[in-house]
């Protein structure tokens, strides 16, 4: 049977409960486990004395059992110390059951794998796996690394192995290739299977180096289908929209020209350009699928403001989507001041309404024509029925992800017609890379900046000189300047970095007396998050406390300082994000990271990057360089999809193949496109919300 159809449950020791939870991480089909590929290897192809372990070091370690014995230090823990004439190690577990206490005894021949770590009594390797052997000699060790895959609750990462390790073993001779040799390009090894086979099991640590760099030809062979997968899916879509109708939105300008005239300030050429991209496509009788990319900061808020005047002078409804209440309240209040004085309604939807509220703007979206609709992802809930959605904007798409911008221009759909859909990011790549990610929209870029802005100074600062930061913030403000005071996620949990917002804003409280302190965070009510931003705004308060909540679109020009603390945990993009709330008012801005040290080499890099430039473009492509693939902070911070093997950055030499082969394959052989999108692009869980 074909292996594309066969599903998971024609393993041994896979019944439909364990099949569930596969499908929970998209494996369905026995191809689906052969494409789900490690992040990484370990390597237990030869026994490492123990003399030579060093801390964080991952290996395989074989001993005689020297002694046992169950210890209280703080926790009760049972250690198992083992010695091969080179060295001791200790085994610690934290849980264990008798029988283990009796099989790990004096004696005995043990050979474990594990992490060594620094404990109380030298290394130590924490409940690592390990096999006994008495009077046998142990066998050789494996011939290959050991993959590590990705997993989900329920499915353990021996498991999934084995299943790999069968799926790889019975049924890789039935892998179908979909790529004729003579299409490929020369630099691509032809043998699919092999590149799988050396994937899933490279034989030699150099081997599994190069897999995890670039020029391992396997790598390159499934890196390159991979980004052709994404590819072809992308040209369909962009095909498929194409064919869809939209409404004309043709008027005369007179609402625009009154919108721009009546603005304090004049567009720069970049913003005027794109406002006539925007112009030309809302005229066509196809939806425009338009993204634009601007830098914090360059102005995209007012474009949006225009596009909605456009559409609501044809007569048509907008809504405006934005990542965070505190962002769609102050789009609101904007769109309020710009739009009113030119007789547009403008409408807001937003979590904080109550009943009554919320059903009387229900009612004016379901029955009036021509107006803005200013709201969170709710806009897209049941029970909103939009009379007449002529454009769709949404703003900060990097918040949202590939999948669910997708979904979206399903919400928006009203009968055979779609919207036009204009989205915008502050997360700009380079040319090249938006042609392949986004290759299902038309790309806008502002590439300026308003006049008269200056660069954030940063500095990078260890936290032990936190008293200092205060003093500089006390003084600045007491000049009437303002600041934010950063908190991010120290814990993966939202309790804790609630908890370091509090505690920080207590602290500053006491130690800054003379200034007058806010705090906002994600859990307070969206009245309450709204007040003390509003307060902030307008000068009632000196110092805003906050937690990455104020991470887009927040913009308050008379800010001009922000402290971010732990700033090692956060990425390229996320901190140039934080930082675009400040620089935009005439004042010089500063902006102070502090860290916990030690520092790790790449938070180092990514700190100094930070420091040395403001670009986005050039943040961006820093990021993604650094970046390894399939990153789980690449999906949050681009909204590019998730790639397995493939990156996007260092893969970028790859990319005139994959669209040359892309261009042929949809011409020539349009099933083989089918069956390479379907192998690569698996519907997942976590992708369905929106
Ligand atoms: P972003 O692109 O990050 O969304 P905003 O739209 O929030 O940027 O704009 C940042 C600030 O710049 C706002 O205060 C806005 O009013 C102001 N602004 C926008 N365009 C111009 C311009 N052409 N000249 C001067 N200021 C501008
Ligand atoms: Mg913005």
């Amino acid at each position: 049977m074909d292996i594309e159809s066969l599903p998971v449950t024609a393993l041994k020791g896979v019944g439909p409960k364990f099949a569930e939870k596969l499908a929970r991480l998209g494996l369905f089909t026995v191809q689906d486990l052969l494409f789900h590929l490690p992040f990484r290897y370990q390597d237990r192809t030869r026994v490492t004395p123990i003399g030579a372990l060093k801390p964080g070091m991952e290996a395989l370690v074989s001993g005689n059992i020297e002694l046992t014995d169950v210890v209280y230090r703080g926790k009760r823990s049972f250690m198992c110390r083992i010695s091969d004439g080179t060295g001791l190690l200790t085994l610690r577990f934290f849980y264990f059951s008798s029988s283990q206490q009796v099989n790990l005894r004096r004696g005995r021949t043990i050979r474990t794998f594990g992490e060594a770590r620094f404990g109380p009594a030298g290394l130590e390797m924490v409940h690592p796996e390990y096999q006994l052997f008495d009077d046998v000699d142990p066998p050789a060790p494996q011939a290959h690394l050991t993959a590590v895959y990705p997993t989900t609750e329920g499915v353990h990462q021996i498991g999934l192995r084995n299943l790999i390790n069968q799926a790889l073993d019975r049924y890789l001779g039935g892998l179908q290739e979909w790529l004729p040799n003579d299409i490929l390009p020369n630099s691509i090894l032809p043998d699919l299977k092999q590149a799988l086979q050396s994937v899933h099991r490279p034989t030699t640590a150099e081997d599994a180096n190069a897999l995890m760099q670039t020029d391992h030809p396997g790598r390159q062979r499934l890196a390159f289908e991979e980004l052709l997968a994404h590819q072809l899916s992308l040209k369909r879509l962009r095909a498929q929209a194409q064919s869809h109708v939209a409404p004309r939105l043709v008027s005369d300008e007179a609402k625009l020209d009154a919108l721009l005239s009546g603005l304090p300030f004049t567009l720069t050429g970049a913003q005027a350009r794109v406002i006539e991209e925007i112009r030309r496509d809302l005229q066509h009788d196809f939806p425009m699928q338009r993204l634009l990319q601007g830098d914090v900061g360059s102005g995209k808020t007012v474009v949006a403001a225009a596009a909605s005047t456009l559409a609501v002078a044809a007569g048509y409804q907008v809504a405006v989507m934005a990542p965070t209440e505190i962002l769609a309240e102050q789009h609101a209040n904007n769109f309020t001041g710009w739009l009113t004085p030119l007789d547009i309604n403008v409408v807001r939807l937003l979590g904080k309404m109550d009943n009554k509220a919320r059903q009387a703007a229900l009612d004016v979206i379901g029955s009036k024509r021509a107006v803005v609709v200013v709201g969170t992802h709710a806009l897209f809930q049941e029970g909103v029925a939009f009379m007449n959605l002529g454009l769709m904007i949404i703003d900060e798409q990097h918040r949202f992800g590939v999948h669910q911008r997708l979904a979206l221009r399903e919400k928006g759909t009203q009968g055979k017609r779609h919207p036009h859909q204009l989205i915008m990011t502050a997360t700009p790549i380079p040319r090249t890379l938006a042609q392949t990610v986004y290759a299902d929209l038309d790309v806008s870029v502002i590439d300026e900046l308003p006049p008269g802005r200056q660069p954030a100074e940063t500095v990078v600062i260890p936290d032990t000189r936190r008293d200092d930061v205060m003093q500089r913030i006390r003084t600045a403000c007491l000049q009437d300047r303002q600041a934010y005071w950063v908190c991010p996620l120290v814990e993966e949990s939202d309790h804790l970095q609630l908890q370091t917002a509090t505690e920080t804003e207590a602290t500053l409280r006491e130690a800054l007396p003379e200034l007058r302190v806010g705090l906002v965070h994600g859990r307070l009510k969206p009245a309450a998050k709204e007040e003390v931003m509003a307060a902030f705004k307008v000068g009632e308060l000196d110092l805003l406390v906050a937690t990455t909540v104020i991470e887009v679109g927040v913009d308050v020009p008379n800010a001009s300082l922000m402290v971010i603390e732990n700033a090692e945990r956060l990425g390229l993009s996320q901190l140039h994000q934080l930082r675009g709330r400040i620089g935009r008012g005439v004042a010089k801005s500063s902006c102070v990271l502090m860290y916990q040290s030690p520092l790790s080499a790449q938070a180092q890099q990514r700190l100094a990057a930070v420091r040395e430039t403001t670009d986005g473009f050039e943040i961006a492509r820093r990021d993604l360089e650094m970046r390894g693939p399939g990153e789980i902070l690449g999906v949050r911070q681009t909204g590019m999809a998730q790639f397995r093997i493939a990156h996007v950055m260092r893969d970028q030499g790859l990319l005139p193949d994959v669209q040359r082969v892309a261009k042929t394959l949809l011409q020539k052989y349009p099933d083989h496109a089918d069956a390479i999108v379907r192998r690569w692009l698996v519907e997942r869980e976590d992708y369905a919300q929106v």
